[in-house]
């Protein structure tokens, strides 16, 4: 209360119990449990959500299958005017939703604040392609005939997201699909329900006031059970997934199985490249905020620093200085710059991972361990961690979703790109230098193979404008920016004959 919580929640309409299942103003009554939603920031029960059951899953599919009926019918830039309005209704709610992001998930108010902002920044930018869903023209090889490509809408997209990013996830998908005239379901992760209760409410508001059908917009909650509904549903053409390798490989075969389309987002294992030439005020303040920030639960969070062996002692040495004057505590509080994990089941892989690193050889330069004490009553605090390691041991090939960095030195350019590719995980990477050459190795195609690579940028803090994702494990989909809007419609190829005669393409003859 301190933080002004029960005023946010009464603002985003977001009750102590909340139905599930939702296809946009109302709101169907599941039979099976709620689940509850506490806040690893105190360890209070911050709400209730009751669990989806098939019965009323059906109803939101069918109501979702009606609605795209008539919503891809409505000229795009009009579907844009939608999203335009959800924008400025996000906007109106900003704080509320930030503050409600912050202590559902753990993160810090100003990284809450941050990921709202990621919505609106996405909305405005769905809102200008509404009028740039653009195909080619092509030149026909027969004369008297035109040729060109139009996308069209693809239906149902059911979003699946990881707890980590509880509202900006489904946003980055949710616009871009619905100025693609898709219908979305979207099952937020069973960690953070809440946040995706809020956010029906603000855009299921807006698309009544259009005079909009239910379906447009629908919530489905629960655990891996309520996401296979949909993974396996073939009435849903497009499964954007987000969340752990694990989850994504058994999402991605069962919606290979039906011959569905799947947009994976999964796990990271990132690092930065730290040269000879570095400009070391950057490099430092890049891998602290790539380590640290958010507890270290980002997809695109550093995990590896591969440090030239001229400049390892003294990025050790400031690193564990930096870390020295790391502020653990209430996310709410905007003194402090690291918050909890999401609940005591990370806390055990964190402790575990460490313990694993230790066995295998690492030695840690900045030691971790849960916090205790007034203030840590959640048990989800934990000291971030580096530790000198090498590549190739298990726990380092493997992401742990907690704040661990990893540490290792590397002599030749050559050598420091091939550590830094020889993880099975391809999603975000940096390099941190001012030599002109090296930045260009880093960038070719012999150089990063992960889907976001920067120069003088540390791996996390992506910008929506750019397309995210990864390669390899990290499931090779892209959100957001650029053209990833085309994984959201359908591919049309069309040609049309304005001669008087029917020539046949290839020059092939037919004739009677
Ligand atoms: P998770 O895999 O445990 O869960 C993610 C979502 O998948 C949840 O909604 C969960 O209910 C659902 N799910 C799990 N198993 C399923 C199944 N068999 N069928 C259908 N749905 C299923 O991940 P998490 O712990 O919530 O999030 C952390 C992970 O997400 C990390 O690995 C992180 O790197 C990744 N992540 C990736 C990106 C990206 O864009 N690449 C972004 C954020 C998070």
């Amino acid at each position: 209360n301190q933080y002004g919580i029960k005023k946010a929640l009464e603002r985003l309409g977001v009750q102590e119990e909340n139905k599930g299942a939702s296809t946009g103003n109302i709101w169907i009554v599941s039979e099976e449990k709620y689940i509850g939603s506490f806040s690893p920031a105190d360890g209070a029960l911050i709400g209730k959500v009751q669990l989806t059951d098939s019965k009323s899953y059906e109803e939101v599919v069918l109501k979702a299958q009606e609605a795209f009926a008539k919503w891809r019918v409505l000229p795009a830039p009009q579907r844009g005017e939608i999203v335009r309005q959800i924008g400025n209704a996000i906007r109106e709610v900003k704080e509320d939703l930030g503050k409600l992001v912050s202590y559902e998930m753990g993160k810090s108010y100003q990284e809450g604040l941050g990921e709202v902002q990621e919505m609106i920044d996405i909305c405005d930018f769905a809102v200008g392609l509404s009028r740039q869903l653009y195909g080619l023209t092509m030149h026909s090889e027969r004369p008297g005939h035109r040729m060109y490509e139009q996308w069209h809408s693809l239906g149902i997209v059911g979003i699946i997201s990881a707890f980590n990013f509880p509202v900006a996830v489904w946003a980055w998908n949710s616009m871009l699909a619905w100025v693609c005239g898709d219908v979305c379901i979207w099952k937020p992760s069973e960690k953070a329900p809440l946040s995706g209760v809020a956010c029906q409410h603000i855009v299921a508001k807006v698309f009544k006031e259009n005079g909009l059908p239910e379906g447009i917009s629908s919530l489905i909650v629960g655990d891996y059970k309520v996401g296979e509904m949909m993974s396996q549903d073939k009435r849903i053409p497009l499964i954007s997934a987000t969340g752990s390798t694990r989850m994504g490989k058994i999402v991605g075969q069962a919606v290979a199985a039906r011959l569905g389309r799947s947009l994976l987002e999964l796990g990271g294992n990132n690092a930065i490249i730290i040269t000879q030439n570095a400009d070391m005020e950057i490099a430092i303040r890049g891998a602290l905020f790539g380590a640290v920030g958010t507890a270290g639960q980002r997809c695109t969070t550093t995990r590896r620093l591969i440090i030239h062996e001229s400049m390892y002692e003294s990025v050790k040495e400031r690193l564990a200085l930096a870390y020295s004057k790391l502020v653990i505590g209430n996310p709410l509080d905007e003194k402090n710059h690291v918050g909890p994990l999401i609940d005591k089941e990370a806390v055990n892989m964190y402790l575990n991972t460490i313990k694993k690193v230790k066995e295998e050889g690492g030695v840690a330069v900045v030691e971790g361990g849960v916090l205790e004490g007034e203030g840590y009553e959640s048990g989800c605090y934990v000291k971030p961690c580096i530790i000198e390691a090498e590549n190739h041991f298990e726990m380092v090939q493997h992401e742990t979703f907690a704040p661990i960095l990893y540490i290792m030195k590397y002599n030749t350019l050559e050598e420091a790109i091939g550590m830094h590719n020889n993880v099975p995980q391809g999603l975000s990477s940096a390099i941190m230098t001012l030599n002109m050459r090296e930045a260009e190795a880093f960038l070719s195609s012999a150089g990063s193979d992960c889907g976001i690579a920067n120069v003088n940028i540390g791996t996390s803090g992506a910008e929506i404008g750019g397309a995210f994702g990864g390669e390899k494990e990290t499931g090779g989909g892209r959100e957001s920016g650029s053209d990833a809007w085309k994984a959201y419609m359908r591919r049309q190829t069309n040609t049309i004959n304005y001669s008087d005669s029917l020539p046949l393409a290839q020059g092939i003859k037919f004739d009677i």
